[in-house]
């Protein structure tokens, strides 16, 4: 083997919310390691911009100002809760559990993701690692005690070292297909698009973000997030084997919602299209996958974490950076980097996050049921313990399982 360019115990590959929470936590363990991007920041991801309660929490562990950075220095907004919109025009508003009793707490924000993911990467810790943008993977290849990794930094083919690496390259990962031999399957993936609109009206005075499921875009919806300015964040998601069945075409479904829809049309009356309308995929959890192997871990989008219902990402993709750092901790420590070693990952990973995207699930195939979701959100948008139900589920996996349970139609079928 000629001497790499670089040489370096662990690699991470992107520096989205997966990868560049992953380099924080090793770098709070002392852990020197590389991390790359094929991107230059501040760099755009096609994304709702939707911050969740969740996010927030991984914010929080890595600075207890993380308002300061996150929310004073840059252009967001605090969104104190959500509104379901079925296809009948029901709305269902339901404010973020904590918001109700405390003001004084974000329960979650819209920022747009050239701000936030560029406000994230400065919290990378240049002590513990080597930060490299500009550089794309190429290739992946074991060698013995390791891996040797081809890649293109700034046009020009150099050569990494690692003992592992860590895939967080988002949708597409070179490293989950060349690694866990990954494929995308259209039932547990989406499309989705996102375009930049200014001057959208009716907006909610709490900045709530809205989903609204028309018949035509399931199983998926609709969204319209405020952002700062009087500019909204509006796209669509839709499943991809239903996106293929139907030969959907999601830019004119949406242009269609935004021009023909009654409701909606007469909000973008003096709207303007602010960017192009643009798309990307979307991995979702509801399949149990392999997120580790010999040599590696998967984090984010590369491991296929998606909320099937919400199309929610970025605070499973940061947890997924705060549990891989302690597990590349403990494999540097036991000088094992073995599949049967890291397989400990995926158990804590699914642990944590599996009941909730099982759950999700099951609300996505809910939601296209048109009758039956029509019915449970026109109830609940009378009912104010069926509402407090809902808002609940934001934070509770317990409350959120009444969904599976017929019992609950029952009971909000006869109004109890
Ligand atoms: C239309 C749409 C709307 C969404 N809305 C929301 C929402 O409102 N809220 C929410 O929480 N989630 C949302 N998501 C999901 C969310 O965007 C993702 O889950 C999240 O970005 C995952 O973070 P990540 O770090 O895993 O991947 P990414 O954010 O995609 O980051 C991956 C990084 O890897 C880099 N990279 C890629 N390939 C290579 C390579 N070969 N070599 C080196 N670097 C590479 C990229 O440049 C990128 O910086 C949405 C997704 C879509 C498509």
């Amino acid at each position: 083997m000629t001497t790499p360019d670089y040489s370096t115990d662990i690699l991470i590959a992107g520096a989205g919310p997966a990868g560049a929470v992953t380099s924080i936590f090793l770098a709070n363990e002392k852990i020197n390691h590389i991390i790359i991007d094929k991107a230059i920041f501040p760099r755009d991801k096609i994304c709702g911009d939707a911050m969740s309660g969740k996010t927030v929490g991984i914010l929080k562990r890595i600075t207890t100002d993380w308002q300061q950075y996150f929310l004073d220095n840059t252009e967001a907004l605090v969104s104190r809760g959500i509104q379901f919109i079925d296809s009948d025009n029901n709305c269902l508003s339901i404010p973020f559990q904590s918001s109700a009793a405390d003001t004084k707490n974000t329960p979650g924000f819209v920022s747009k993701r050239i701000d936030f993911d560029n406000s994230l990467i400065k919290m990378i810790d240049e002590t513990f690692a080597n930060f490299i943008t500009d550089c794309s993977i190429e290739s992946i290849e074991h060698i013995t005690e390791g891996l040797l990794i081809k890649v293109k930094h700034a046009g020009v083919e150099k050569t990494i070292f690692t003992k592992m690496i860590v895939g967080a390259d988002g949708r597409g990962s070179i490293v989950a297909k060349k690694m866990a031999m990954h494929k995308v399957i259209p039932e547990h993936y989406s499309a989705g698009i996102r375009a930049y609109y200014s001057n959208v009206a009716g907006m909610h005075d709490d900045n709530y973000i809205e989903l609204h499921f028309l018949k035509e875009m399931q199983p998926g919806y609709f969204w319209i997030f405020p952002l700062p300015n009087g500019m909204a964040n509006v796209g669509m998601g839709m499943l991809s084997s239903a996106v293929a069945a139907k030969k959907a075409n999601l830019k004119q479904l949406m242009l269609d919602a935004i021009e023909k829809n009654p409701v909606i049309k007469k909000r973008f009356e003096n709207a303007t299209l602010e960017s192009k309308i643009e798309g990307w995929g979307l991995p979702l959890g509801s399949k149990k996958r392999s997120l580790s192997g010999n040599r590696f871990l998967l984090a984010g989008d590369a491991a296929s974490l998606i909320d099937p219902f919400t199309g929610e990402g970025i605070g499973n993709a940061m947890v997924c950076g705060l549990v891989a750092s302690r597990h590349i901790k403990k494999a540097l420590e036991a000088n094992d980097y073995s599949a049967a070693f890291l397989n400990g990952y995926d158990k804590e990973i699914y642990h944590k996050l599996w009941a909730e995207l099982k759950l999700s699930h099951y609300l996505q195939k809910l939601s296209s049921k048109p009758w039956l979701f029509n019915f449970v959100i026109g109830k609940a948008s009378r009912s104010k313990e069926l509402r407090e139900t809902i808002s609940c589920m934001f934070e509770n996996v317990d409350i959120r399982k009444k969904f599976t349970n017929p019992m609950f139609y029952l009971r909000i079928l006869f109004n109890r």
